[in-house]
Formats: C-alpha cells, structure tokens, sequence
C-alpha cells in the first residue's frame, strides 16, 4: 500500500481522463492520494476530488506564487472552510456524491492539511514580492496551528541552487513557528509538516527534520544526473520521508517525457529503495506509516 501524498489532480490536464488515471493508481495500490490547493479556487476543486473519491484527500492554502490572491477574508474563509463553521462544505458534499460511500469519511475529515504554501524565489525575485510571501506564509503557518492541521511547504530557490536566501527565511520562519509551538505545547510540534519536492542541501534537510518537518521525495530522484541528491537522501533516514510525485509535473524515469500520474509514485519507491539499500515494500511500509501519522487519516 502506498501513498501519493502530492498530486495536483485537479489541473485541466487531467480533464480528459481523470477516473482513469485514478482507477490506474488504485490499481497500482496507491490507497491515499492528497491534493494541496494553490489558491481559492484550486483548493476548493481539491475539496471537490476528495468529496468524490473516498482515497483522495485535500490541503487548502495559497501557494506562493499565488499570494497577490490573497485577501483579508482569506484568512477566515479558509478556516470556515476546514473548521466546516460555513454551508460551502455542505454544499459541495452534496453537488459532488461519493462515488462508493460506505466508510468514505465525511468531508472535513479529508480536508487534513494547509498547503501548498512557502517561499519561491525563482520565479519571483522582486525583494518586496519575496516579503509578501514571508508574510503570508507566516499567516498561513498560524491557520494551521489555529485548525491544528499540518503544513506543505513549497521551498524554491533563485536559479533552483541548492541553498540560498530561500533556504535560509524559510528555516527561520520555519523555526520561530516550531518554538511557539513547543512553548504552546501544541500537538502540532510532533508532527508540524512536510517541506516538499525537497530541493535543498543536506543542512537545510537536517534543519528542517530537526523542527520535527518531513521531507518529500520527488521523481527528479531518479534523474541519471541527480547523483547529488541521491547522496542527500541517502542521509535522510526513512522514517522522515514521503513519496510523492507532484503530478502532472516531475515525471520519474522510465516515464520522464510523459504527463505525471500518482501510479508511477512506484518508481520513485523503487529508487529510494535502491539508495536506501532495502525493498520497495519496506519503502512503502514506513513512507505509508509517516503520511498516515503526519496527516491522521488513518493506515
Ligand atoms: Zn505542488
């Protein structure tokens, strides 16, 4: 059993064929895919896949390349929507009727995260657009201690380098968030997220796993010039990473050329395996067990 815990299902690129590509993954044994939000309206199709597909699940929040969306509403629409105090869930549970409703749980349950939210410095490298996003991740990082959700954090550096000034805002952000936290004693500081299509150096990994932060591993792995990063990973003990495939992007080998799809999350399984120097099933035993404890949806 093993899980896609990032996908972006709801892209137009998966309009023609998107129960299919779902019925592939359940077949390959992928039981729990998650679906971040990139803003409002992304984060509410989220919703809607995760109402339709008891395998599916959502995170809503504001990507960061997507912040000059935000609102002073945002904040609280958000929460109404997560903490079902709003009649949107409602609405949509019902515009949406479960594919197989036997012990699909109800829609605010699948809602487990706020995501994906963070700091992108490639594509935006203006200093006040960059301070902007500080400041918004910074309000979403206290939703989710607010709603007691986890979060996915999106980290991207200047020219995609290993460590710079996003690594480093990123991590003191990050840090001042885990000390309130810990000094809260919130449930949170055990389990506070994942840093994502992990892209930085081995110090930034150890950083952000010593604030108790998971890390996502990406098809990029399997990349025939990514040796360097399979020997960061390589120094990332399993139980602090997830697999995801960040479909439709990042296409692991042997697909790389075709549109991503959660089924071919088996491949990236299969290359940590190999680093890791264990089986695919002990891979997918304890990536699975992480997400289930990280996002609370059960095994
Ligand atoms: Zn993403």
């Amino acid at each position: 059993m093993l899980t896609d815990t990032h996908c972006h299902l709801d892209f137009n690129k998966f309009d023609e064929d998107r129960e299919a590509v779902i019925q592939r993954a359940l077949d390959a044994g992928i039981h729990r895919m998650l679906i971040p939000g990139l803003d409002w309206e992304s984060s509410l199709a989220a919703v809607r896949l995760a109402g339709s597909q008891p395998e599916i699940f959502a995170a809503i929040g504001y990507h960061p390349t997507d912040v000059e969306k935000w609102e002073e509403a945002s904040y609280d629409n958000l929460k109404a929507l997560i903490m079902e105090s709003g009649s949107l869930l409602t609405e949509i549970q019902a515009e949406v009727s479960p594919k197989r409703l036997g012990d699909a749980p109800g829609l605010q349950k699948k809602i487990v995260a706020i995501g994906e939210i963070g700091l992108d410095y490639y594509w935006v490298t203006e200093p006040e657009k960059q301070a902007h996003q500080r400041n918004i991740l910074i309000r979403q990082l206290q939703l989710a201690s607010d709603v007691n959700k986890p979060v996915i954090i999106h980290m991207r550096e200047e020219n995609d380098a290993w460590f710079g000034q996003a690594s480093i805002d990123l991590l003191e952000i990050l840090s001042e968030w885990q000390s309130s936290l810990r000094s809260q004693k919130h449930p949170r500081a055990d389990a506070p997220g994942v840093l994502h299509s992990f892209n930085g150096n081995l110090e930034t990994a150890q950083k952000a796993m010593d604030l108790n932060f998971y890390i996502g591993i990406t098809g990029p792995v399997t990349y025939k010039n990514a040796e360097e990063k399979r020997q960061i990973i390589r120094q990332l003990p399993l139980e602090r990473l997830l697999i995801e495939t960040d479909s439709p992007f990042l296409t692991p080998v042997p697909m790389r050329g075709k549109r991503n799809e959660p089924a071919f999350v088996l491949y990236i399984a299969d290359k940590i395996a190999e680093i890791h120097m264990t089986t695919r099933e002990q891979v997918e035993k304890i990536t699975t067990a992480n997400a289930a404890r990280l996002f609370g949806w059960g095994g």
